[in-house]
């Protein structure tokens, strides 16, 4: 690697090893960072300012602020030795005195001493009726320096730092090749954007950001900055929706008035407003030679599977095949025990797949298969296995998208596949609402399919915080529900997969219950480390009403459907996310009579400032019943991360932009990336030719990654 000054000039590309003052070791600790060259150093952003304000008189200090004071220092004394070593002065200035005092500064001991000018920057606090400062920031200054000059307020960054890499120290470093390095910054945004939305060049935003004059100017620096994460970011989205959709043609799907007029009277009901909305983009979608890629999302039990069933029979009435994955044999099981309840008496011939299917009904199946006697496939992941061919798939449907990785979306979706590069259409269902940001980033907003709201005479689930003084009588009420015919579910989380604890504890609550408070009914235990057709079983006897309790680990199977389950109780609810929560809670409230969610918090008492946030949180489940709502405050609380799962969603990450507070500005770097790829689609043109290195050096690998779910 050359070194950074290459003609006088620094290079951003240069490592920031090679910058004077660096060297290997802290470029190790900048590395831990996400800090490789000058470039990266350069946009490594404050986290905040804090203020250092202009100077004032010692005798106009006022208690409890940030005051900076210059004077002379008096009475300095050192007291205790290395570790607890204390130095202790007065500084005054004729118009009054502040006491000073500064802790664990063994550095300052030999630099300080009575006479000398010294400017201080620090709180105010009162000692005596005295003015008093601790280890204030602390400026010698030369004997004869004005010390007034460039005297004003100032805001000085604090920057991300690792316990060897100080916040201080990285600004020296900043600082000192900032104005030069700047130099080299490209602006990649087109000018005549940058003048619509108001944006200052890069480079001011840049410099302003590290060190601004004012609060304003973070403001309007940081807004620049955001703004050319998420224009990338959208341009990348885009880019990799054409290209995926120039790559592949499949057979179109045609609905005719007449499919849509036979398919919807299979449903017992009328379609939804927001069914009907879906429907209507699926169909055009399936009409196309490009292969739909569509994400289906709704709150649980909006009525996604009859959407994927109306669907699939759209594919079946054109001559084609479907397949439809869900990520459990009980799901799976659900979803045949539902399609085939909508599809009796019909031509349609159902096909099903799990892993525990016997090995000679395989066979049979996976011929049938492949000579297009089944039209409809339900199954699991046993669905992707390489001897399950079919004769022409058309679509596929996959259930829960966010329990498959990647890479077996692109499994099941290559088995349609053929030489001519035809590719099925694909529809992903997924019940954690998506909010509207994290839509964009990730799918650029287009493609993906949302149906708000319940279908009619839905009853709402009744949510409760239960303190612990209040367990016992809720128990009393589960067992008056219980009493009425209705059945239960008692959750307990699974921390994380190695636990024993929740299985053990599950295991015990469950005899527990079934020997004392609940010694009238029948309790069931489901847990993860049982085997699918066990798990199935005890499912299978919950839904008929032989057991009336079901005691749960993991989260009991999401999307399983018991229209009679009416009561939830989920044991230490604050360790949840809320959207996992919700998820959880729509398994009940699935028939006509009113449902009873109750949050359990048991370590209420243990942390009690954690505790007490934890149950602020929980609130929001108990005022709304809208999984998008929740969405977007669990996104708020915890992050994109948390709520979706960064890596396998490819989410980008953001130095500077915020997915939670930038929604304006996500929204206009996506209608500007879609009006630069209009009129240059390959970004060919050379007012663009910056913008598209900056996205090749951003989004180079994952310009092939981004992809609907
Ligand atoms: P999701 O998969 O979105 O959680 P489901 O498709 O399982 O929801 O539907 C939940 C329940 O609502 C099912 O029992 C289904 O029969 C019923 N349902 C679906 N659509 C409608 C509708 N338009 N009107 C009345 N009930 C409906
Ligand atoms: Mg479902």
């Amino acid at each position: 690697m050359t070194v950074g000054v290459v003609s006088n000039r620094i290079s951003l590309d240069a490592e920031v090893q090679y910058v004077r003052g660096v060297g290997p070791i802290r470029a190790r600790e900048f590395a831990a960072l996400g800090v490789r060259t000058v470039g990266d150093l350069i946009e490594h952003f404050p986290f905040r300012h804090e203020l250092r304000p202009r100077s004032q008189p010692i005798g106009s200090l006022d208690y409890g602020r940030v005051a900076t004071i210059v004077g002379q220092l008096e009475r300095f004394r050192v007291r205790g030795s290395f570790a607890r070593l204390t130095c202790a002065a007065k500084l005054v200035d004729g118009t009054g005195q502040c006491r000073v005092r500064w802790f664990h500064s063994p550095h300052l001991v030999d630099k300080l001493h009575n006479g000398q000018i010294v400017r201080l920057t620090g709180k105010v606090e009162v000692d005596h009726d005295l003015a008093l400062m601790t280890n204030p920031q602390t400026t010698i200054l030369e004997e004869d320096a004005d010390a007034l000059a460039q005297d004003q307020d100032r805001y000085e960054p604090v920057y991300p730092g690792t316990s060897r890499l100080q916040s201080k120290w990285i600004a020296g470093i900043i600082n000192r090749i900032l104005n030069e390095a700047v130099e080299a910054v490209v602006d990649f945004v087109p000018e005549s954007i940058r003048r619509r939305r108001s944006l200052p060049p890069r480079r001011t935003a840049i410099l302003r950001y590290h060190q601004p004059t004012s609060l304003e100017d973070v403001s309007v620096a940081r807004r620049r900055l955001a703004y050319d994460e998420l224009l990338l970011c959208q341009l990348a989205v885009q880019l990799a929706r054409r290209r995926m959709k120039t790559g592949f043609e499949t057979k179109p799907i045609i609905t005719t008035d007449e499919i849509d007029r036979r398919i919807r009277r299979r449903f017992p009901f009328d379609l939804t407003a927001g069914q009907n909305q879906a429907i209507a983009e699926i169909r055009t979608d399936l009409a196309r030679v490009q292969p739909m890629n569509r994400l289906l999302q709704a709150d649980v039990g909006a009525g996604k599977t009859a959407v994927a069933v109306y669907a699939a029979l759209s594919a079946i009435a054109n001559g084609r095949q479907a397949a439809f994955m869900a990520p459990t044999e009980v799901l799976a099981a659900q979803h045949r025990a539902k399609v085939e309840q909508y599809l009796e008496k019909s031509r349609v011939r159902i096909g099903y797949l799990v892993g525990s299917t016997a090995r000679s009904r395989r066979a049979s199946l996976l011929q049938a298969l492949q000579a297009g006697k089944v039209d409809l496939l339900i199954g699991t992941h046993a669905l992707l296995e390489p001897t399950v061919r079919f004769r022409d798939l058309g679509l596929v449907i996959i259930d829960e998208q966010h329990r498959f990785g990647v890479s077996q979306r692109g499994r099941l979706r290559k088995k349609g596949e053929s030489k001519d590069s035809s590719c099925p259409h694909t529809l992903v269902l997924t019940a954690t609402p998506i909010p509207r940001t994290l839509a964009m980033t990730l799918f650029g907003d287009l493609d993906v399919s949302t149906i708000r709201g319940l279908p009619p005479n839905r009853q709402p689930v009744v949510t409760r915080l239960v303190p612990p003084e209040e367990v016992e009588a809720a128990w009393e009420f589960v067992c008056s529900r219980l009493d009425l015919g209705e059945q239960a579910f008692i959750v307990y989380p699974l921390v994380d997969q190695s636990d024993a604890l929740p299985l053990k504890a599950a295991t015990a609550e469950a005899e527990r219950l079934a020997r004392t408070i609940l010694k009238r009914f029948s309790v069931g235990l489901l847990h993860g480390r049982m085997t699918p057709t066990a798990k199935a079983k005890v499912m299978e006897r919950f839904r008929d009403g032989r057991i009336k309790v079901l005691v749960s680990t993991t989260v009991i199977e999401v999307g399983v459907d018991v229209p009679d389950a009416t009561v939830m109780v989920i044991h230490h609810a604050e360790r949840y996310g809320l959207s996992q929560l919700h998820q959880l809670r729509g398994r009940i409230g699935r028939g006509c009579r009113k449902s009873y969610c109750l949050l359990f918090a048991e370590s209420a008492g243990v942390a009690q400032r954690s505790s007490l946030r934890s149950a602020n949180r929980l609130r929001i489940l108990c005022e709304t019943g809208d999984g998008f709502r929740i969405a977007e405050e669990d996104l708020r609380l915890r992050g994109p991360g948390e709520l979706i799962g960064t890596r396998q969603h490819g989410l980008p990450e953001f130095k500077v932009a915020d997915l939670v507070t930038d929604f304006d500005l996500l929204e206009r770097a996506r209608d500007d990336a879609v009006a630069i790829l209009r009129r240059d689609g390959d970004l060919k043109s050379p007012k663009h030719a910056a913008l598209k290195r900056a996205l090749i050096a951003r989004y180079r690998d994952a310009i092939d990654l981004v992809d609907v779910a």
